[in-house]
């Protein structure tokens, strides 16, 4: 469980001040003024920091890591990985949690995030409904 205190929070519809998330496996439980919790793991002051909902990006291109496309039409497979592994990690870092690769990115990618090999965020595409759905139906 995770407790973050003193955080500016968005959350999706005005901005509260000085306010509290009790996170438990990955799932916000409360939100509200000095909550505490006997059961924290991890309390964390975001004194002057602020938090939000993760946004979705619907229409991503981690495997185009330039709009020179005959530039990235002509790198070798390995190295538009590369980059997408970059592109990947930075989108997470702006704060996208969800995107949706709309051309070019594979179900490799999925795979590597999914087994933590590259961070990044949720990852889906047109082919990993195929993969989700032979995993679980
Ligand atoms: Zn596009």
């Amino acid at each position: 469980m995770i407790i973050i205190n003193n955080a500016r929070i968005f959350d999706g519809e005005k901005e509260l001040e000085e306010n509290s998330i009790i996170i438990d496996n990955n799932i916000i439980k409360e939100v509200g003024c000095n909550l505490k919790s006997s059961n924290s793991i991890n309390i964390i002051n975001a004194k002057g920091n602020f938090l939000m909902p993760g946004l979705i990006d619907a229409h991503f291109h981690a495997n185009t890591p330039s709009y020179d496309f005959y530039t990235s039409d002509r790198m070798p497979p390995s190295l538009i990985a590369a980059h997408a592994a970059q592109i990947l990690t930075g989108v997470l870092k702006r704060g996208y949690t969800t995107i949706r690769d709309a051309g070019g990115g594979d179900i490799g990618l999925k795979l590597a995030l999914d087994a933590k090999l590259i961070e990044g965020p949720r990852f889906s595409n047109r082919w990993t409904w195929r993969y989700e759905k032979k995993r679980f139906f």
